[in-house]
């Protein structure tokens, strides 16, 4: 047993420690299996910014050791039951204590023997009692200081990790953003260069349908001339080579004008504005009259809301999908029903038709120009009708496509979005 002589309780003079900003507190722990030793460690360490754990005995020591962190360990060597060597031994034989620094408390004379057993468990260090309290706190400032400073650089470690990691980050973001920017760039160049060949296209079917009227006309007119003059000196193979020719111009007239109108339909030729779709169905049925009587072809309607659109373009639209319901049946009475429906921020147009219907495989390719499912000696047509649709309806921004079975009429389907997405 020694006696703790802690001497007068002055203000250090020794190293002192500082605190930065983050920093923990070092703990401390005091092993001593008497109450008053603990007390006096304790009074004399009590102003050097610590905490203090206190520990009874060896095992209490190990429990605080798992639960806290540890900078330093202030270990009286002699205790019942488990003495300070095994308590050290067990210590030092955990992964994680193995670096705490362990001082020695050990009475002079008495156990000088154990000294080198000590070192030999991993003391850093003996201080030997009695012992006037500024040894003991210097040593103690010593392994605390170190703590911190470990502690310090532990900390810059991280900080500098953390750096690293966020600027690998920010240079990972700024390699997507570069590609996200030349992505965009790219479809960008590729919308403007589709425009572009749009426009071509538009300009080559204009001057080509312009410029083949000239040559057929002229063909059209000398074949009315040998028609008129020369009809009654033809025998019957050349009246009917005549006919074949009057009737191949005839066709030839009607493909070019329906062309030169493909290549007009864009929506500069005529701005927009609110037309109500009722009037524009009225007009579109009135000029399907006369085909309208000659087939006994009924047309019926929903209520029809107003778009903003082209008048012109929508009357042409409509006229064609209900022209086509007429022309495509087998049976006497065509019905054609035009009705819409609001979905989202657009209206859904439907012109359905009792007629022939559509074999799912060729729902792309009658939207194509001059595809025709059927001969012209059954059904006349050009193939450019749904063509032309398909077009006016793109120019206003919505999307044309047809749901039927064969034999069970078809549904044309067309969107108009609502201005401004109302
Ligand atoms: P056209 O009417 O001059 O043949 P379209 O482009 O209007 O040209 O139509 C292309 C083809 O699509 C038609 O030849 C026909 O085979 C098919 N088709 C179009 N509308 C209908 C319909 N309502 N019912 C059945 N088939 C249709």
């Amino acid at each position: 047993m020694f006696e703790l002589q802690p001497g007068p309780l002055v203000k250090p003079n020794g190293p002192q420690t500082y605190m930065e900003a983050g920093e923990r507190r070092p703990t401390v722990l005091l092993v001593d299996d008497r109450a008053e030793n603990l007390l006096a460690l304790e009074a004399v360490l009590g102003d050097m910014d610590l905490n203090m754990l206190r520990a009874a005995s060896g095992e209490a020591a190990l429990k605080h050791l798992l639960e806290r962190e540890i900078a330093l360990i202030l270990l009286d060597v002699r205790m019942p039951r488990m003495d300070g060597f095994e308590t050290a031994a067990l210590i030092r034989s955990r992964d994680k204590c193995r670096h705490i620094p362990i001082i020695f408390v050990t009475a002079v004379n008495t156990e000088m023997e154990h000294v080198s057993r000590g070192y030999s468990l991993g003391a850093v260090d003996y201080i030997l009692k009695p012992f006037p309290p500024e040894i003991l706190r210097s040593k103690v400032s010593v392994f605390v200081e170190l703590f911190r400073k470990s502690e310090q650089v532990r900390r810059q470690a991280r900080e500098i990790q953390e750096m690293q990691f966020q600027e690998i980050i920010r240079r990972e973001q700024e390699k997507r953003l570069v590609e996200v920017q030349r992505y965009a760039r790219e479809l960008e160049m590729n919308a403007k260069e589709l425009a572009r060949s749009n426009e071509e296209l538009e300009q080559f079917a204009y001057v080509a349908s312009h410029d083949l009227q000239e040559p057929l006309r002229k063909v059209g007119n000398y074949a009315q001339l040998l028609e008129r003059a020369g009809r009654r000196k033809l025998d019957p193979k050349g009246r009917k080579y005549l006919e074949k020719i009057l009737e191949g111009a005839d066709r030839m007239h009607s493909l070019i004008r329906d062309l030169l109108n493909y290549s007009r339909v864009s929506t500069g030729e005529s701005p927009f504005e609110t037309i109500e779709m009722e009037s524009v169905l009225e007009s579109a049925v009135s000029n399907l009259d006369a085909m309208i009587k000659s087939t006994g072809a009924v047309v019926t309607h929903d209520p029809l809301p107003s778009v903003w659109a082209n008048s012109m373009r929508m009357q042409e639209l409509l006229q064609n999908l209900i022209q086509n319901g007429v022309k495509f049946q087998e049976k006497a009475a065509p019905q054609i029903h035009v009705s819409a429906d609001r979905r989202d921020s657009e209206w859904i147009f439907s012109v359905r038709d009792n007629g022939i219907g559509i074999d799912p495989r060729y729902f792309d390719r009658i939207f194509v120009i001059f595809q025709r499912l059927h001969p012209s000696s059954d059904y006349p047509g050009n193939g450019m009708g749904l063509t032309i649709c398909k077009r006016i309806v793109e120019r206003h921004g919505g999307k044309l496509w047809v749901e039927s079975e064969p034999g069970r009429g078809a549904t044309f389907r067309f969107s108009v979005p609502m201005k401004g997405g109302m």
